[in-house]
Formats: structure tokens, C-alpha cells, sequence
């Protein structure tokens, strides 16, 4: 079998959103895709926390904050085509200090955020959060107001992400590839469970299933999983904002009263089982933050693996190999970051020389260095 044109390996957030750039530019897509009950993008909180996850300068930040602009703009032309909706909400985000021992931290975080965009950001003290949030714990101390960091619904995305690029023409492999077949430095053909597929040019997006995947060819990928886990309740007490605490725990209104606590973090793991001291844990943050949550019900629990690199920035270009590129280690941020990253990387492999400029950054060279 011959695969023309480009072939994605992995149907994650990264992956779609490549290949529905690319079908966009008239290119030829296969994507080749086993599903796995840890993929990172159906687990997402599916904020768009452009802000919010930067404390200080980074080649990330500019990125991030042009994807978070990006989104409603997919969003829309997702819907054109497949009427389908994400749900991006402009729903903006409050990062508390849930003590007065995390004022100094978030003190510093609203510094930084300040001195690049003072406009888009308040500082508010433990009342005016409450003014905002009135069932928000009394003991909150401050908090930052970050006036557009947004959310979409990370599941109908993916599911509105599937049907465009099954609609623009993409062929789909349901099979897990296992090995590649090379001479020299030339990818020759993928080997799924049950086939060998010639390819022409392939682009590894397999989150945090890469470093596996890699080690067929023997490339060393400086990555690592991150479980994750959420549980999702549904409450008759309103909340406008996303939550998001200096320690990492959110709370995300979503349609319909239900509001998403995330996430749990288990570096090196990679299991998709849901554990009672994980659900204890949110269900405790949950109510620290809002107390009123414990009449809550709860509806849904899952988790997913996030794929994180050593320096904490995804890599995203060439690789060893001539034909082959590599999309992974978006971390916490890929939902955020998959807008931009479907359109660089695909004008990136259509030989654009701003886009493979703008990724150099990002490039996994950086790691034999
Ligand atoms: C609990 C949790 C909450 C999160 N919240 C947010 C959030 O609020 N905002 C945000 O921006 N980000 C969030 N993230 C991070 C975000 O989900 C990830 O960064 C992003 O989804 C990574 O996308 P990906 O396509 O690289 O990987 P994945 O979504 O994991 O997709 C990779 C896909 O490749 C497939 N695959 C793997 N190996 C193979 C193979 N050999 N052959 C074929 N297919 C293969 C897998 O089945 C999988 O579907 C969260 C993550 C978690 C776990």
C-alpha cells in the first residue's frame, strides 16, 4: 500500500489539527489512528490558559497567546463545514491564591503578566474575587483576573476536528503503527499490526505515546507522561469563571451547570485507571475553593497522559530523518496550542520559511546540543 502525500500518525488534537490544515491547502492526508482510553485530548479541561501558564518570558508565550486569538476563528469554520459546535466560551479565567502564603507567588505571576499586557489583567483582593464569584471560599486572599483566557469543550472539538477531516478527504488508518522501515535517512514505509505502507513524508503527533513509538527508529525522546485525572459534577450554584489556584486545580464552567474539577498530576505515569485518593483529592481542592460544591453530583470521572519534554516546551519540526517531523509535548497546553500549531506546522511542511523560523525554537536538535 502507498500513502501519498503526508502521513499523521496519532488522531489527537495535534495531529487533526494538522491534518485539517493541510487538507484546507488542497494537500493529500492519511492519518493513521489507534485509539487509546489515555489520549491527552479527550481528557482536557480545554481551557485556553494563554496567561495564565506563563510566569515568565518564554518563545512560547507569543505562540500561545496567538492561538487563544485563533480559536474562536476555528471554531467558527468548524462549524461552517460540519455544524458542529466546540463550545468556546468566553468564560474568563480567576487564578487564586487560596492562602496568604501563595499571595507572593501570584504577586509575581501578575508582575510579569503586567509588565507584557497591563490592560488584559486585575489584581483583585480576597472581596472583590468573592464580588466576582460569590461562592468562592472566604479564606481565598487575592486573585488575578485574566480577561481572556477562554475555554472550549476539548471532546467536541476532537469529535468536530474528526468529522472535518473526514470531510476535506482525509483517508483514516485505524491500525497502531509499530515500526518504521528506513534507508539511511530516509523514512521508507510505517508497519502497522496488520500492514506495510509506503510513505512519502510522515509526521509523528502521538502525544505522550512518542517516546515508544521513537524508539523503533532509536531516537532518544526526551519526554515523559503525565497522568492526569478529572471529575465532572453538575451544581445549582453558578460559577461565570474558570477557577484555576496557584497549585495547579481548576474548576471549568461548562453548558448545562456542569463544571469540570481538574486535574491530578502523577509524573512517569501512564495507567488509565481512575483512583479514589486521586477523585478524594479534587473533590477536597473543589470545596476548598468553593465550598458550595458539596451538594454537587458528581456525573463523570476519566484521565488522560500529557505529553511533557525535559525543558518543558513541546517539540515541534524536523527530526533526524529527512521525511520525517515530529509534533509532541504540548504538556498541559495543547488544546490551547493546537490552533497555531495546525497552521505553522503546515505551512512549516509546505516549505514556508516564517513558519520553520518561528518553530526553530522548538526544534528537537535542541536536545543533542
Ligand atoms: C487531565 C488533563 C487536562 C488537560 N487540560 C488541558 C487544558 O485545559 N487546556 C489545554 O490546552 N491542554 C490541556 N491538557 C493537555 C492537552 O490535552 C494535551 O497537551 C494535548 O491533548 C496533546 O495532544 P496530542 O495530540 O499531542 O496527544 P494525544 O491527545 O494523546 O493524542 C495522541 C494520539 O495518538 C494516538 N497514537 C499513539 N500512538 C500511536 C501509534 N503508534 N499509532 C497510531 N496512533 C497512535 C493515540 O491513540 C492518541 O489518540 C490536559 C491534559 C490532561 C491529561
Amino acid at each position: 500500500m502507498h500513502c501519498k502525500g503526508f502521513s499523521i500518525i496519532g488522531g489527537g488534537v495535534m495531529g487533526l489539527s494538522i491534518a485539517y490544515q493541510l487538507l484546507k491547502q488542497q494537500q493529500q492526508v492519511t492519518i493513521f489512528h489507534t485509539p487509546k482510553s489515555t489520549t491527552a485530548s479527550l481528557a482536557a479541561g480545554g481551557m485556553l490558559g494563554a496567561q495564565n501558564e506563563f510566569h515568565a518570558p518564554s518563545p512560547l508565550y507569543p505562540i500561545a497567546l496567538e492561538s487563544r486569538a485563533l480559536h474562536p476563528v476555528i471554531a467558527q469554520e468548524l462549524y461552517d463545514l460540519t455544524q458542529l459546535q466546540i463550545d468556546w466560551l468566553p468564560t474568563s479565567l480567576i487564578k487564586v491564591a487560596t492562602s496568604q502564603q501563595a499571595v507572593p507567588q501570584l504577586k509575581n505571576q501578575f508582575h510579569f503578566l503586567a509588565s507584557q499586557d497591563a490592560t488584559s489583567i486585575d489584581w483583585l483582593d480576597g472581596q472583590q474575587t468573592r464580588q466576582l464569584e460569590p461562592f468562592l471560599h472566604d479564606e481565598i486572599a487575592a486573585s488575578v483576573h485574566i480577561h481572556q483566557d477562554y475555554q472550549v469543550n476539548a471532546r467536541k472539538l476532537m469529535t468536530a476536528l474528526w468529522q472535518a477531516v473526514k470531510q476535506l478527504g482525509a483517508t483514516i488508518i485505524e491500525d497502531e503503527v509499530l515500526a518504521f522501515e528506513h534507508h539511511q535517512k530516509k523514512i521508507t514505509h510505517v508497519h502497522t499490526t496488520t500492514t506495510r505502507y509506503a510513505i512519502e513524508h510522515v509526521v509523528v503527533a502521538t502525544g505522550a505515546f512518542t517516546t515508544a513509538l521513537l524508539s523503533s527508529l532509536a531516537l532518544r525522546c526526551p519526554m515523559h507522561a503525565v497522568k492526569g485525572e478529572c471529575v465532572m459534577v453538575k451544581s445549582d450554584k453558578p460559577l461565570k469563571h474558570t477557577i484555576f489556584t496557584t497549585d495547579g486545580y481548576y474548576l471549568v464552567p461548562k453548558c448545562h451547570q456542569q463544571i469540570l474539577i481538574g486535574a491530578t498530576s502523577y509524573p512517569f505515569q501512564q495507567d488509565d485507571i481512575v483512583t479514589v485518593s486521586g477523585v478524594q483529592r479534587l473533590l477536597s481542592k473543589a470545596m476548598a475553593i468553593m465550598p458550595a460544591l458539596k451538594d454537587a453530583h458528581i456525573l463523570d470521572s476519566w484521565c488522560g497522559v500529557r505529553p511533557q519534554t525535559m525543558d518543558g516546551l513541546p517539540i515541534m519540526g524536523a527530526s533526524p530523518y529527512i521525511n520525517l517531523s515530529l509534533c509532541t509535548g504540548h504538556y498541559r497546553n495543547g488544546i490551547l496550542l493546537s490552533a497555531i500549531t495546525g497552521q505553522l506546522f503546515s505551512q512549516y511542511l509546505l516549505g514556508d520559511k516564517t513558519a520553520k523560523q518561528r518553530l526553530e525554537p522548538f526544534q528537537f536538535a535542541r536536545f543533542s546540543s
